[in-house]
């Protein structure tokens, strides 16, 4: 799942290939666009918001995308083969004399006025990529709930854009604290925001995705998708379960974490199916 990361480089690409070049084809896969055409436009600039993706024209629109679960944007030169999917997976096509920009699989294609963007993106936190980022916002922003578990006050984008399952494990491993800590339990709140900060700017210029340091295959991790083998720092299985079922199921998500290195209230672990790793149950990411 794209997390702030990826989304970020994917639009510095996008900006590269498109900004500052016309438009001569547009083709929007999309129903409510159907009929859509941006052909003579300039794109002006591609800029992100969090896990959101906002393409500007000289024509006062934005093509506004978000990935969610598996969405990209894949860049070609005309008359290359396109390689990201069946063709019917393919949302939106944007191309200039140079390049064909085509987004799969996006759940969230809408075109708007860019005066208009605040009412996509306005209900955002700080974004952790932003060149705005705002660390002091981002905490107080966390306190306004502080019975609220820490794992999923850190997902939440209201309180900070950009973050997912990947970065808000591995903040928590690094910061010694479980999932189901509440956020009026953390002693140094900014200290976790902050190493957040810092995981998700270590991977922002490459589609790899290490928080170890490592970038060997098996070792870009700590804790997250690692269940059932040992922790990397003291060797005590990592375990897993799930957080936020209860109140809001379709927002439920995985949690790793080392019982040993992570202290603070945890549930019950899930028990894993198998003893091989294709034998593991797969969960929502
Ligand atoms: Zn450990």
């Amino acid at each position: 799942m794209p997390e702030g990361d990826t989304v970020w480089l994917a639009t510095r690409r996008l900006h590269d290939a498109l900004a500052g070049h016309v438009l001569v084809h547009t083709d929007f896969r999309v129903p409510r666009l159907a009929t859509a055409d941006l052909a003579g436009q300039t794109v002006t600039e591609v800029v992100s918001r969090g896990k959101h993706l906002m393409t500007r024209t000289d024509a006062g629109l934005t093509l506004h995308t978000h990935f969610r679960m598996d969405g990209s944007w894949h860049l070609y030169r005309p008359g290359t083969r396109w390689s990201g999917g069946p063709d019917w997976q393919v949302r939106v096509v944007l191309a200039t004399q140079e390049w064909q920009a085509v987004g799969y699989r996006l759940p969230v294609v809408e075109l708007l006025a860019s005066d208009d963007e605040q009412s996509v993106v306005g209900h955002l936190g700080p974004d952790l990529l932003g060149s705005d980022w705002d660390l002091d916002e981002a905490v107080r922003r966390l306190r306004t709930d502080c019975s609220r578990e820490l794992g999923a006050a850190l997902l939440d984008q209201r309180n900070l854009a950009g973050i997912g399952n990947l970065y808000k494990t591995e903040t928590l491993f690094l910061s010694g604290l479980t999932p189901w800590t509440t956020v009026g339990d953390v002693a140094d709140l900014p200290a976790v925001v902050r190493r957040a900060h810092r995981l998700m700017t270590a991977n922002r210029d490459h589609w790899q995705q290490t928080t170890t340091g490592s970038t060997r295959k098996g070792e870009e991790h700590w804790v997250f998708e690692r269940a059932g083998r040992p922790c990397r720092r003291c060797g005590t299985t990592v375990v897993e379960a799930m957080q936020g079922e209860d109140d809001h199921p379709e927002q439920a998500r995985i949690c790793y974490w080392c019982p040993r290195c992570q202290s603070g209230p945890a549930p019950e672990p899930m028990r894993r199916t198998g003893t091989a790793p294709s034998g593991y149950r797969r969960y929502p990411a």
